[in-house]
């Protein structure tokens, strides 16, 4: 069977990161990690979705499930005069997309909004909100606004939660419509992409974890020696990138070829000397009880009044814990 060119927004937006990863999810998913997503994100994104609904008042949802089915209670709503629809959802020549708030005018007129857990606009939002705009004037609707919704970094949230102030709303509508002729065009070579029977044989880069971190990163690095220059440790990754493109790439390499801080070089002489590790050899000759200490850091998406360093979106919360060991 003829692999499918289908799209949606979201492979859509892989194929913008790396035509390669787009390749990879329709061929081969089951190469696909996915430790790299981070349930406290995907959670907090879905909970700052669900507050985002209420944004213009009622409102009606469309139910996940079936994209048939949500494509026909979309219609359904929209027969209905249903003003504000939440998860809309619509295809255009293989091309699918749920709009997480449509407003829905008349004479055929619509405003979208686009809602993320992030409290700036990112690029790849311009590329997603464009997509959703083609589809929804290649269907006949007029686009009049195409809105990014994200968190207001400089809200601070009081004894109730307001959502209008707890959201800013960022209007992209020019830029995206300046954008329609490229999604068109990356929209016909994404296909060509998918059709093309070989795997890609695009290489690694600084766009492996720019915006989102691939999934397919330890496929695409499998004939790397191992260890190699990305486990090196306090090293930006651009550098790692460059001594990646000069061919430093394994320990041995990186021993007599790379620039390398004191803990860059502990760390290399030790793998390549194959001692144990450091922090096991300091704690095993450190007089009893020895104590580690660790720090880790949280953030939450959201505005909790319970704590008052919470109460503005994103807010970085450091927390640090002990381990005796004796
Ligand atoms: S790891 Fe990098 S090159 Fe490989 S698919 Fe992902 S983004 Fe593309």
């Amino acid at each position: 069977m003829p692999m499918s060119t289908n799209l949606s927004k979201s492979l859509y937006c892989s194929g913008v990161q790396c035509p390669k990863m787009l390749w990879l999810k329709k061929h081969r998913p089951e190469l696909f990690d996915d430790s790299v997503m981070d349930q406290n994100v995907l959670e907090t994104g879905l909970a700052v979705g669900d507050l985002a609904m209420g944004l213009f008042g009622d409102f009606r949802e469309v139910p996940y499930g079936d994209l048939i089915e949500m494509i026909a209670e979309t219609e359904r709503l929209l027969k209905d005069g249903v003003e504000n629809i939440a998860e809309a959802s619509f295809a255009y020549d293989g091309m699918f997309c749920s709009v997480d708030i449509l407003r829905n005018l008349p004479d055929g007129k619509a405003e979208l909004y686009e809602v993320k857990s992030a409290t700036s606009v990112h690029e790849i939002y311009y590329h997603d909100v464009a997509y959703q705009m083609y589809v929804l004037e290649h269907l006949g609707f007029t686009v009049t606004k195409a809105c990014l919704v994200h968190l207001d970094r400089s809200y601070v949230r009081g004894k109730e939660l307001e959502i209008e102030k707890l959201f800013k709303i960022e209007d992209l509508t020019d830029q995206v419509r300046a954008m329609q002729d490229d999604v068109e065009a990356r929209t016909a070579s994404l296909k060509q992409t998918i059709l093309n029977p070989d795997e890609p044989g695009d290489d690694i880069g600084p766009h492996c974890s720019d915006p989102y971190d691939c999934g397919f990163w330890h496929h695409c690095t499998e004939h790397l020696p191992v260890p190699n220059v990305f486990d090196v440790s306090g090293m930006q990754k651009r550098t790692k990138f460059k001594y990646y493109n000069q061919g430093v790439i394994s320990f041995e390499d990186l021993a007599t070829g790379a620039k390398l801080n004191d803990g860059q070089r502990l760390q290399i002489s030790h793998a390549l000397a194959e001692l144990p590790d450091q922090i096991d050899q300091q704690v095993s000759g450190a007089s009893s009880p020895a104590f580690l200490i660790r720090c880790i850091s949280w953030t939450s998406s959201l505005s909790s009044r319970r704590c008052r360093c919470m109460r503005t979106p994103a807010p970085m919360i450091r927390l640090s814990f002990s381990i005796h060991c004796t």
